[in-house]
């Protein structure tokens, strides 16, 4: 008889979500599921962006330019869907100012829609809180986990386990700042962990 389950099996790199950028003459809405943002420079190399690895970064050596992207996920309550949102540097300023304002990005509504019909115009974020007593918000997922399954590359936060095979244990983020307790694989996961994870020069750490 098979075991029957009305639930798909964990897959063992976790979910991914899918990648959305605001695109010219569409609205965006949803809602924060992520208390930060988590932002780091970016490539745009051979059709898709990847994650600067600098100070060996192929990218780099060949004189590409980069960017600093920021990453939040977000929840569509219309259409109960989980995704995850690409941000510039001058848009995400925004919700580094809802961040201070309220003290997280979890539960901040916004709209977002770019300002013409240019692809690379500037993007209008409104942000305001969510009335949670009537949304019921998915848990925070683990953002450098799902890019790195979007790019290809190791998970920062994918620990060994004793017998020296890969963990399936998704660890949070601040476990994968906790080094003692998580082995990063390879040097790409290492610089990825630690540019990720790196504090920010604002906060004085
Ligand atoms: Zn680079």
């Amino acid at each position: 008889m098979p075991t029957f389950t009305n639930t798909p099996p964990p897959n063992p790199r976790g979910h991914t979500l899918s990648l959305i950028r605001v695109t010219p003459g569409h609205t965006l809405v949803g809602v924060i599921t992520a208390e930060d943002l988590i932002g780091c420079h970016t490539h745009y190399w051979h059709g898709r962006t990847v994650p600067c690895e600098t100070p060996n970064c192929k990218p780099c050596s060949e004189g590409q330019p980069f960017r600093w992207h920021a990453y939040v996920t977000f929840w569509d309550p219309t259409t109960a869907k989980h995704s995850l949102l690409e941000l510039t540097a001058a848009t995400a300023t925004r919700l580094v100012e809802y961040r201070l304002a309220h003290g997280t990005l979890r539960g901040c509504y916004f709209k977002a829609q770019r300002a013409n019909y240019a692809k690379n115009s500037r993007v209008l974020l409104d942000c305001k809180p969510a009335d949670l007593a009537r949304i019921n918000l998915p848990a925070e997922p683990n953002i450098p986990s799902i890019l790195a399954i979007i790019w290809n590359i190791p998970d920062p936060a994918i620990k060994r386990t004793t017998e020296g095979g890969l963990g399936n244990a998704i660890e949070t983020l601040s476990d994968v700042a906790d080094t003692s307790r998580c082995l990063p694989v390879g040097p790409y996961a290492e610089a990825l962990a630690h540019r990720l994870l790196a504090p920010s020069p604002g906060n004085g750490e």
